[in-house]
């Protein structure tokens, strides 16, 4: 739909429309109204080149486009019917937690296989450890790729599925040679169009399940649906959609907190939401409330940090990690409010 500046367009404007939109196979419909005519763009009007053209010409003053630029993530595309597969439950069918350390210290593998086990008490759905960290400061921490080992080992002690990120091709091949079930896409490799190729090329054809954080300077919905139709367009469309707090952030937390878009993420795609309270807020204290805030405003599931010793942690943990015992409570919460929130909607 075109909007022109002036409340109708001289024909010469019209017929230049024309020219433009037909290069692109489709044609414009004017719709005359009583004090301002707008144009429809008659056809697939999601070509960005054709868009780009129109909104060039100096008497257009927008243009919007109703057909979805995301051919699989949309909610009326055909693979709105897909369901995924986390462990051994379809996500949508219960309410999915992932929870574990935000990094697995390789010098301390027994603190990760007692949270393992802990978090399995807890009634988790997959189990996350950090192998390779993005850290803000060069001189940090930045993983090990030792700690993969421990993850797998995790894994086989546990039956559980695991989490990872993976920031470049060569860490998506060591996870996906060690059986990783969940690649996880970090806040700030969000808009890193070319792993996110990688991931959807390299894992096509298989189980992988992909967590998509949101970028901490994400912009329009739109910019984060369709990080995920790239992943999805190199052939997996197992994408977990998973906001974490965006920047700036609100005053005391550590982002701005985000879990509020989870509807309006459903109402544009089929992709289920997994939200990630630990680095949305940054501090156990406030994690609870943020994770059934989530699950209030209708996620599909959790990503949370805990330890069993989070002052004894690395990376997030000693200010974020939950406590066994708080993270089993809170999933207990979380999974009644998310049976009320179903029987009553
Ligand atoms: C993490 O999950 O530990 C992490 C670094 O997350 P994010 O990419 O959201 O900051
Ligand atoms: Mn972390």
């Amino acid at each position: 739909m075109i909007l022109p500046k002036a409340a109708r367009l001289q024909p010469s404007q019209v017929e230049e429309l024309s020219r433009i939109v037909e290069t692109f196979g489709c044609r414009i419909q004017p719709i005359v109204g009583a004090v301002r005519t707008i144009y429809a763009i008659v056809g697939d009007e999601r070509d960005e080149l054709m868009i780009a053209r129109l909104e060039g010409l100096d008497y257009v003053d927008r243009v919007d486009t109703i057909q979805s630029p995301h051919k699989l993530m949309d909610r009326r595309s055909d693979l709105a019917s897909h369901r995924i597969r986390l462990g051994g439950v379809t996500v949508g069918e219960e309410l999915c937690v992932i929870a574990g350390q935000c990094t697995i210290d390789p010098k301390n593998p027994n603190y990760f296989y007692e949270t393992a086990a802990a978090v399995k008490e807890a009634g988790a759905t997959a189990l996350r450890g950090g192998v390779w960290k993005p850290r803000t400061n060069p001189y940090s921490y930045q993983g090990d790729s030792k700690a993969l080992d421990i993850l797998m080992e995790g894994h086989r002690r546990t039956g559980l599925p695991v989490d990872a990120e993976v920031m470049d091709e060569t860490q998506l091949q060591l996870a996906l040679d060690a059986g990783v079930h969940t690649l996880q896409v970090g806040a700030r490799n969000a808009l890193n169009y070319s792993l996110l190729r990688a991931i959807g090329k390299a894992v096509a054809h298989r189980d992988t399940v992909v967590l998509l954080k949101r970028s901490l300077h994400m912009g329009p919905i739109n910019e984060f649906i369709s990080a995920a139709e790239y992943i999805a367009a190199f052939g997996n469309p197992n994408i977990l959609l998973c906001p974490r707090g965006t920047a700036p952030a609100l005053d005391g937390y550590r982002n701005h907190p985000d879990e509020s878009i989870t509807p309006l993420l459903k109402e544009k795609t089929w992709a289920p939401v997994i939200v990630d309270p630990s680095h949305s807020v940054g501090k156990a204290t406030y994690v609870p409330a943020c994770a059934l805030a989530a699950v209030a405003y209708g996620a599909d599931g959790l990503c949370i940090e805990a330890h069993v010793e989070p002052a004894k942690g690395i990376g997030d943990d000693p200010k974020q990690a939950l406590t066994p015992e708080v993270l089993a409570k809170l999933i207990r919460q979380a999974r009644a409010l998310w049976s009320l929130r179903r029987s009553t909607s």
